[in-house]
């Protein structure tokens, strides 16, 4: 693109030496790119707009039309009214920004059917810039990446250099055909459908207000009712991250990732669950399913009340402890909910901590007075970059010379796993040694595709896999858990159907929490507990569709 630009450049420059060009010449030899800057854009919204017209897409259109004329306009304006020398300053910008803004719409669309928005700015912002830096290398071995790559600037570069109009438009025809089968090949089913600028800028400039609003979740907990007759409790909430089902020796995987897991597993120390799901494939919009009584209506999770208020309410000093990504609040809003809590605290500020790091704090908690506790752990568990979950010495699988960069991603994610597995058992030996009324349930906010389907490792909301939607979930309870009779009820549903929204139905009843608000058909356990079928991603795929069509998934063993 340097290229075309710097000819272009030089084009205008020696003109301008020779003898005035006049204003329109200027504005016609930078016509060209105008065209080639409309032409992805209006392509797009072709393919994915078009297929269904409401009065409302009407006037969005309208609109689009009007703002896609507001670079043409400033264009126009450096053209006819700055100095020669200083127009084609203004025009390169605005052309090289918007190109750029192009680039980066096709890139998100193909890879995750989404365009450029305030919620993708915000997880640039947050991430730490080895993370967005990583994450886009890893798309970077995508050939989709690379036909885009190619592609964009070619059009430009045949755009400008055609010069017959005849070859012009037959050059565009093809351009656009091949970009119609291009799109058809890799946007899947998605056809997430294009909005207008127009639109864009609207939900750009609401979202940007949205994430201003501090949110505040007292109202909630002013006519709570929430009880609970134990004498002393210990209850604790594991919320890992990106942990896989599949790749858990703990549900039959052949390398023994989960080795300690397993052992407990087998010698029936803890009952494992295995037909959880959960409705989203990323931690902002899973956990307020997770947190809060919202069930589907995450938007509004702030509305509801929270686990750590119906806790707190029914007697129990009540504990969450973070070691995520910055507390960024405004990105991650389901953070309001965490913190009503009686003690919030961060491990993730100002560098993120090994998991197995949390366990002095813990012994902190499990040895101050009180009778009733409850504890949320929310870990960084398996999360992207794997071989940042763990320390060098417990490198296994990832010390396997010659490998892949394939098998070291998979070899650094089972090393992971066995971190995880090590500090899991370290919680457990905690409690044990206890003795006291306790049980901890574990599970992650979502699963983790890890080349299962489309040579894909990773995780998105928008094109989730069964994998990424498991969830591997495990129940451990002292010898002298207060509700012996919940057993045969937990016993008998290790294979039932569970949505993860439905937790803190579920965990209530572990509990032994009465409420109103409790909801029996929601806790899967409960016997009047109603199947409902699960929806996974804000697209509301079917489950049980995704894991027939997709893959062949061997049953847990
Ligand atoms: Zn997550």
């Amino acid at each position: 693109m340097a290229n075309f630009k710097s000819k272009l450049m030089t084009e205008s420059q020696t003109s301008s030496n020779k003898t005035p060009v006049p204003q329109i010449t200027l504005l016609r030899r930078w016509s060209f790119f105008f065209v080639y800057l409309l032409f992805f854009p209006t392509l797009l919204q072709l393919i994915f707009g078009v297929f269904s017209f409401s009065l409302e897409e009407w006037g969005n259109w309208f609109g689009g039309l009007l703002f896609r004329g507001l670079p043409g306009a400033l264009l126009l304006l450096a053209a006819l009214r700055l100095p020669r020398r200083a127009a084609p300053v203004l025009m390169g910008s605005v052309c090289t920004a918007a190109a750029l803004f192009n680039l980066l719409d096709i890139f998100l669309l193909v890879n995750f059917g989404t365009l450029f928005d305030y919620g993708t700015l915000q997880l640039m912002c947050i991430a730490p810039a080895g993370e967005v830096r990583g994450f886009f290398q890893l798309f970077f071995m995508r050939l989709s990446t690379w036909v885009i790559l190619l592609l964009y600037p070619a059009a430009g570069v045949i755009i400008f250099t055609v010069k017959k109009q005849k070859l012009f438009w037959s050059t565009l025809t093809i351009l656009t055909l091949g970009v119609l089968i291009f799109f058809n090949c890799t946007a899947r089913e998605s056809r997430s459908k294009v909005p207008s600028p127009a639109a864009r800028m609207k939900h750009f400039v609401q979202s940007w207000q949205k994430s201003r609003r501090q949110i505040t979740m007292d109202s909630t907990s002013a006519a709570l009712q929430a009880a609970n007759s134990d004498k002393e409790a210990l209850y604790l909430l594991i919320i890992g991250e990106s942990h896989s089902r599949r790749r858990s020796s703990l549900y039959g995987a052949l390398r023994d990732t989960t080795p300690q897991l397993k052992k407990l597993y087998r010698s029936r120390q803890i009952f494992r669950f295995d037909n959880a799901v959960t409705p989203h494939v990323m931690t902002q919009l899973a956990l307020p399913g997770m947190l809060t009584l919202a069930g589907k209506d995450i938007e509004n999770f702030y509305k509801y009340p929270s686990l750590p208020d119906i806790f707190r309410k029914a007697g129990f000093k009540v504990w969450y402890i973070f070691n995520q990504m910055p507390d960024t609040e405004s990105a991650l809003p389901f953070l309001a909910a965490a913190k009503r809590s009686d003690c919030f605290k961060s491990f993730s500020n100002p560098v993120i901590r090994y998991d197995v790091q949390m366990l002095n704090e813990v012994k902190k908690i499990l040895d101050s007075p009180g009778s009733k506790k409850f504890l949320i752990l929310h870990l960084k568990g398996n999360h992207w970059k794997y071989a940042e979950t763990f320390p060098e010495e417990m490198r296994h699988f990832s010390l396997t010379p010659g490998s892949s960069s394939k098998e070291t991603l998979l070899n650094e994610y089972d090393d992971s796993l066995r971190a995880l597995d090590a500090f899991l058992f370290q919680m457990l030996q905690l409690l044990q040694a206890r003795k006291k009324n306790a049980f901890l349930l574990y599970l992650p906010d979502h699963g983790e595709a890890l080349y299962e389907e489309d040579d894909f490792a990773g995780h998105t909301d928008l094109f989730p896999t069964a994998a990424s939607a498991e969830l591997p979930m495990f129940l451990w309870i002292s010898p002298s858990f207060a509700r012996p009779e919940l057993l045969t009820a937990v016993q008998k549903n290790l294979k039932t159907s569970f949505l993860s929204s439905d937790l803190p139905h579920f965990f209530m009843e572990l509990a032994g929490i009465t409420s109103p608000l409790f909801a029996p058909e929601r806790s899967f356990i409960n016997p009047r507990y109603k199947k409902t079928p699960r929806r996974v991603s804000t697209r509301g795929i079917d489950y049980e569709t995704m894991k027939n069509k997709t893959t062949p998934i061997s049953e847990p063993q």
